[in-house]
């Protein structure tokens, strides 16, 4: 069978294109071992109906050229993100640190990110990780209870024992990982138990929360509470993000807030310094005008995601027909990313922010979160404002103060966790019985002060 092609790169194209973005590739498309309820990337699995959604090597080849032709940047990133893709075996994973030792300049320093499950994880698979150095992030929603709410396998069990198991292989190669944990219905209310079990059981100093917003209209919500594994004689959705009611397996918009609070408030205690979220160092770089998650800079669409396929789509929470780019294999990524349409995709942000936004106090830090979440109307009424607006809102003004004394020491060429002693001064004020200031209703000494 003919290899197809990868189209050259123009140096007009190049010269007119940012100098860096951030890829995910999903090497098997939307397959997945397992059937979380809430994973709506499951019914992608409909855009492509007549394939095996697993990446061919020449579109392997195709892509790691490209990305490292594209990068003006001394680091690249190289992103697998699934479906699941421990699925494509480490043949193809072997493959793609080849093509990336052919392909890269001298002077270019590669990174790699894995997303996970965790469940095929082994020896063999982690003293691969190991010695590429990939930084692996680990799907976990929390402690067993929380975590097997939604994280089911195709038999409807919980997965809690095997992404353990998976864990354990990472810890016994000291493979660096990163947990990823959604907040959803079942775990909204556990913020500080999640966040201790991760920091004391697992022992992770990354974490991501994640907000599960999965969007329906009238019609397809009652199907969308199923979930969005293919189930037989059930008629079949594919996601896109439409609707402006969502699943009972959403977090609450002002929910998601209180979660964070309530992991800050711990953190900020205990863990500045030693345990890095990924929200908190986003919001202490946004106070010095550094924007390190798309979701809450000005603008976006420097992250584009690559189904198994070369279908390039402009987001990961895009990956639907009127964002598809284009095929790696008929125009170059990077002239992709540099459209002009893929432009407008990005600034829309920004301008279609509602008045409220464009008036909100925590803007600089905030500027109205995700597009895919802008789907109810705003206090007065302007259409497609955040859906968790009031728990955006809830965080960044509660831990506002706090940064500006961490960005004043780092400033200061201090260490950040110094802001433990200006927090120690301010609970010795509080009495005992007062209210916790994380806003829960409880006393200080049975909340943050326990
Ligand atoms: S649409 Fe959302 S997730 Fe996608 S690039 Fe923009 S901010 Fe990021
Ligand atoms: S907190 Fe709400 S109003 Fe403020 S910028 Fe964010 S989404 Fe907009």
């Amino acid at each position: 069978m003919d290899s197809k092609p990868s189209p050259p790169l123009s140096e007009s194209v190049r010269a007119h294109s940012p100098p860096r973005f951030h890829l995910l590739a999903k090497p098997s498309g939307s397959t997945c071992n397992l059937d979380c309820t809430y994973c709506f990337f499951l019914s992608k699995e409909a855009l492509y109906p007549d394939d095996a959604s697993r990446m061919p090597l020449d579109t392997l080849e195709a892509y790691i050229r490209q990305l490292l032709e594209s990068h003006r940047t001394p680091t690249v990133t190289v992103a697998w993100q699934g479906g699941e893709p421990t699925l494509m075996g480490l043949p193809f994973f072997r493959r793609s640190v080849e093509l990336v030792n052919r392909y890269r300049r001298p002077d270019q320093q590669v990174e790699y990110t894995f997303q996970t499950n965790g469940v095929l994880l082994d020896n063999a698979w982690c003293a691969f990780l190991k010695e590429h150095g990939f930084l692996v992030g680990l799907s976990v929603d929390g402690p067993q209870e929380l975590h097997d709410t939604y994280r089911v396998n195709k038999g409807g069990q919980g997965t809690f024992a095997q992404v353990m198991r998976g864990w354990e292989h990472l810890r016994k190669h000291e493979v660096d990982f990163n947990v990823l944990c959604t907040v959803n219905a079942a775990n909204q209310h556990h913020g500080r138990k999640v966040y201790r079990f991760f920091r004391d059981r697992l022992q992770a100093k990354w974490m991501q929360f994640i907000p599960i917003v999965e969007r329906a209209t009238r019609e397809t919500l009652p199907i969308a509470n199923l979930g969005w594994a293919p189930r037989e004689g059930a008629p079949r959705l594919l996601y896109t993000q439409t609707g402006s009611l969502v699943t009972e397996r959403s977090v609450g918009g002002d929910q998601y807030g209180r979660f964070l609070v309530d992991v800050y408030e711990e953190w900020i205690r205990r863990d500045v310094g030693t345990i890095h979220v990924q929200l908190f160092d986003v919001t202490l770089h946004a106070l010095f005008g550094e924007h390190l998650l798309c979701i809450h800079a000005p603008t976006c669409g420097y992250g584009p995601a690559l189904e198994h396929n070369g279908d390039l789509y402009s987001c990961d929470h895009f990956v639907e027909p009127d964002y598809l780019l284009g095929n790696i294999h008929d125009t170059h990524m990077l002239e992709m990313v540099a459209s002009q349409r893929q432009r407008r995709f990005g600034d829309d942000k920004r301008d279609t922010l509602t008045r409220q936004c464009r008036a909100c106090d925590v803007r600089m830090l905030c500027n109205g979160g995700c597009p895919k979440d802008r789907f109810v109307p705003s206090r007065d009424g302007e259409p497609r404002h955040n859906y968790l607006c009031e728990g955006l809102y809830r965080f960044f003004d509660h831990v506002r103060p706090t940064m500006i004394v961490m960005a004043n020491l780092v400033q200061r060429g201090r260490p950040a966790s110094e802001v433990r002693d200006y927090v120690a001064a301010d609970d010795a004020k509080r009495g005992r019985s007062d209210p916790c200031p994380c806003g829960s209703g409880e006393k200080f000494k049975r909340c943050h002060g326990a």
